[in-house]
């Protein structure tokens, strides 16, 4: 098989790692729902001792189902391997632990997911590692903020809330050189509009709750990078914090990938459409959505990501925090929830994440909404949000 063929999508999510022959042929590979495995040979037994990763022994190490998934995650990522976790968070403490010891520094973009602002706020520094937030917009920002005790650089590109972009090939070069290593929350792309590894950054992370389950279903992570630090990863923050996956799980996201080339094709389709319409809508300030010629970093974000969907912000024109809170309730179709990825249209407003009390109108962010576009038909959420809008 040629190299093209083997990075061929339609190959990737439907052929490999897949191995009918060993399960009657079966179309849909099995759940191997065990813990452990049995061995005949003592010497195969000690084997697996000495390395986990070479033979099935263990659940919390390798397993057969989450293998073929793991298979297909690495080569979507375009990376050399991958290890899954049972949650986005877990692969942020993994990669990020594997990478600092006492002393370090961490450099990271300044609004990072919020359970890495957690790690780096609350737990890192009992171990004497720090964290530089910087505005990652500006390259120049990180040549100052390196430091020669910083071990390691945290992207999340595009944010998942203003949809910041940091220029992935420049950090990575700028990294390189000084000999750091570079991770990157990956979960508003997804491997399919973008793979930072072809940028020269150095590992991936994605939740694979959001759009490689789709279905709102299973929590999941994925983390991709080098054999060199997936292995190290492996035989150490991997099976010691034991977050694995779970084999079920594991086998729902199998299940899931089947369909995410299609499910984006559909809700980048609907995102443009919902765009357009919150665009000319007198009630909105303003829309912030990446792949809009209005975007701050459109430019950039063209260049480095193949597409944009699903996720955006608005900012709604409410002259109170009670009529955001009305907006958000009177829709009937769309469900105010966190998450995103899956079937169903989600909204949640900036303000639920602040006192009543400090609630200013004069500050744009708090009458910021994020809206997900799901699987739904574009003028059944466009006629929901319209009935909302005239509520208030
Ligand atoms: C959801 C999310 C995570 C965390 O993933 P979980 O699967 O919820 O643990 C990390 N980063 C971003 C950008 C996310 O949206």
């Amino acid at each position: 098989m040629s190299e093209s063929e083997k990075n061929n999508i339609s190959y990737i999510i439907n052929e490999l790692g897949e191995d009918r022959e060993l399960y009657f042929n079966a179309i849909a590979p099995p759940i191997i729902q065990t813990s452990n495995f049995a061995f005949d040979k003592v010497n195969d037994l000690r084997k697996a001792f000495q390395d986990e990763s070479s033979a099935y022994l263990y659940s919390r190490g390798i397993n057969p189902t989450v293998d073929i998934l793991r298979k297909k995650l690495a080569a979507l990522d375009g990376a050399e391997d991958c290890l899954v976790f049972n949650s986005g968070a877990a692969a942020i403490f993994a990669s990020v632990l594997a990478n600092v010891k006492a002393g370090d520094n961490i450099v990271s973009v300044d609004k990072p997911y919020t359970w890495a602002q957690k790690m780096f706020n609350d737990i890192l520094p009992r171990f004497n590692v720090t964290t530089t937030y910087i505005d990652g917009r500006n390259i120049e920002n990180f040549e100052r903020a390196i430091l020669p005790n910083t071990s390691l650089v945290y992207l999340e590109s595009p944010n998942s809330w203003d949809f910041a972009l940091q220029d992935l090939k420049a950090v990575a070069d700028l990294a390189k050189a000084e000999g750091i290593t570079t991770i990157c929350d990956n979960s508003y792309c997804s491997p399919l509009y973008q793979k930072p590894i072809e940028f020269g950054i150095d590992m991936v992370l994605q939740s694979a709750t959001k759009y490689i389950g789709g279905h709102s279903d299973t929590v999941a992570g994925v983390l991709s990078g080098s054999k060199k630090m997936i292995t190290k990863i492996f035989n150490s923050e991997y099976m010691n914090i034991g977050s694995g996956i779970q084999p079920f799980n594991a086998w729902l996201l199998i299940r899931g990938l089947r369909t995410l080339p299609a499910r984006l094709d559909r809700i980048t389709l609907s995102t443009y459409q919902l765009v357009n319409f919150l665009k000319q809508h007198p009630k909105v300030e303003q829309v912030i959505f990446p792949f809009d010629e209005n975007f701050p970093q459109y430019e950039l974000a063209k260049q480095q990501m193949k597409g944009a969907c699903g996720l955006l912000s608005f900012i709604i024109k409410a002259t109170d925090i009670n009529q955001i809170e009305k907006f958000c309730e009177s829709l009937q179709h769309i469900l105010m929830a966190v998450s995103w990825g899956g079937h169903e249209s989600l909204v949640i407003p900036k303000c639920a994440s602040i006192k009543p009390e400090e609630f200013n109108v004069e500050n744009k962010e708090h009458r910021m909404l994020r809206l997900y576009i799901g699987l739904e038909e574009p003028d059944y959420l466009i006629k929901d949000l319209q009935q909302a809008f005239e509520k208030i």
